[in-house]
């Protein structure tokens, strides 16, 4: 008995062992996952565990949390000049300097790179993050000791909030990321909270506008079309080109995400020629193909307007495509023409001498007279779709846009109405004696397949 007493103790110390070699294996494993071995700090992977963490427990005790994104300034120069050793020897000297400035319910990680992130719970309030994001700052007011030599560096912080700037820790990172753009742009070495209005300014910018600078050449801008009816027999009279960029990472992109930028930029030149190029292209193969529409709409951009040779540049594309002049029709926003003079008029009156129907776009908006209208070359007005949108609340809006359209008749021109969502719209916009309307009602913009199956017939 005593024998196997002794054996089934040795067994069982042996499998003890095996438990706990196994345990302490899992236990280095998962430190490994969790942490980033050169500071030892947390990993992305843990950061989003414990800020989801965070994020439940504030929304439970409804308190606020926020999210501090930093990264160092010029760290890609040291790395540069004085080696990667020296880099890393850094890292960990940020890192152990951060942590002594954490309270026990932050958390501190390292994303990689130079970027850091603190997650501070429990706000009492904005001052708060403040003070905190000042603390840390002042942490890089005296050198690091790197390989004899005495380093200092900057941090540039961006700061998100919950509830307020996000609901899950993707959303707040983002955000907190975007902010810390700001700091950089403004000279580095400080700190901002993050505003709605940065997502499109700061940090689409950075991505963006690069990523248009190659749009074109791998092919991701698409032309949409979206059809025009005549509102007396509710048959398709013509579609507008507009443009979309179907981007590689945020998908379908809409004008107002990048067309601003492709402005400030110059390169809506070469988007807006390929714009006006697949238009025309379009047409001639829709009216070969006995898909009659009267006329392709397509939307210029200011810049393109005060382009030298838009006009040869437009009659190079009707004879490249074999589109005919009269079927294209071409927007200018109304707030062009009214800061527009002598030049771009004399453009507009060649344009109209070649056949091409000029429109007014989005009008209403800008302060057009009467008198001027006249003198220019247009055929067409287009009521900004602010008009009609308000048409049943507001009682104003229906004398506006009876008075737009008894203007346009007066001066003979052609009237379509935009943004036409309602058949209540469509009636009352008819029973004015508006020609045409364009809007959800009848179809939102389209690939051109797409068009010929819902209207050739
Ligand atoms: P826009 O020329 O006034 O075009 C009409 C805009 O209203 C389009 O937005 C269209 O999708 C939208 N829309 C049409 N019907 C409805 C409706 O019933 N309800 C609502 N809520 N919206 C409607 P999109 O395509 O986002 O274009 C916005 C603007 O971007 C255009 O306004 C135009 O000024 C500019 N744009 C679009 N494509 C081009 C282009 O190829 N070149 C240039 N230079 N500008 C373009
Ligand atoms: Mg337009
Ligand atoms: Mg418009």
């Amino acid at each position: 008995v005593n024998t196997r007493t002794a054996e089934l103790v040795a067994t069982n110390r042996d499998l003890q062992k095996e438990i706990t070699d196994r345990k302490r294996a899992e236990e280095n494993l998962k430190q490994l996952a969790h942490h980033d071995p050169l500071t030892n700090l947390p990993n992305r992977l843990l950061l989003d565990a414990r800020l989801e963490h965070a994020i439940s427990r504030s929304r439970r005790n409804h308190t606020q949390l926020a999210v501090l994104f930093m990264d160092l300034d010029q760290f890609k120069h040291i790395n540069d000049s004085l080696g990667h050793a020296a880099g890393d020897e850094l890292l960990r000297l940020v890192a152990r300097r951060l942590q002594t400035s954490m309270r026990a319910n932050d958390t501190l990680a390292r994303l990689g790179g130079d970027e850091f992130v603190i997650v501070i719970e429990q706000l009492q309030g904005k001052q708060d993050v403040e003070s905190m994001a000042e603390k840390v700052m002042e942490l890089f007011s005296w050198p690091f000791r790197v390989q004899q030599r005495d380093l200092f560096i900057g941090a540039s912080i961006g700061i998100s909030l919950y509830p307020q700037d996000g609901m899950d820790s993707e959303e707040l990172l983002m955000h907190a990321d975007t902010a810390m753009y700001l700091s950089k742009r403004e000279g580095r070495h400080n700190f901002h909270f993050y505003t709605q209005e940065l997502t499109v300014s700061a940090y689409e910018r950075m991505t963006l506008e690069s990523s248009l600078r190659q749009a074109l050449e791998r092919g991701e801008m698409r032309v949409y079309y979206q059809p025009q009816i005549r509102l007396s027999d509710s048959r398709i009279t013509g579609v507008e080109a507009l443009v979309r960029w179907d981007h590689p990472e945020f998908g379908l992109l809409s004008p107002a995400r990048f067309l601003k930028l492709a402005e400030e930029t110059g390169l809506i030149l070469p988007i807006g020629r390929w714009i006006l190029q697949q238009a025309c292209r379009q047409m001639s193969q829709w009216r070969a193909g006995g898909f009659s529409i009267e006329r392709m709409a397509v939307n210029l951009s200011t810049r393109q307007v005060h382009e030298e040779n838009l006009v040869e540049l437009v009659e190079d594309i009707l004879r490249d495509t074999a589109c005919q002049p009269n079927w294209l029709e071409l927007e200018i926003t109304e707030s062009f023409i009214m800061q527009e003079t002598g030049r771009s008029i004399q453009a507009m009156e060649r344009l109209r001498n070649l056949g091409v129907h000029l429109a007014i776009d989005d009008f209403g908006t800008g302060y057009s007279s009467l008198s001027y209208l006249k003198r220019l070359p247009v055929v067409k007005i287009k009521i900004d779709r602010s008009f009609i949108r308000d048409l049943s609340s507001a009682p104003n809006d229906g004398a506006i846009v009876s008075a737009v359209i008894a203007m346009g008749q007066s001066l003979n021109l052609e009237i379509t109405a935009e943004g036409v969502e309602e058949t209540f719209q469509s009636e009352f916009l008819r029973q004015q004696g508006c020609h045409q309307a364009q809007g959800f009602l009848y179809s939102q913009p389209l690939p051109a397949q797409q068009i010929e199956h819902d209207w050739a017939d």
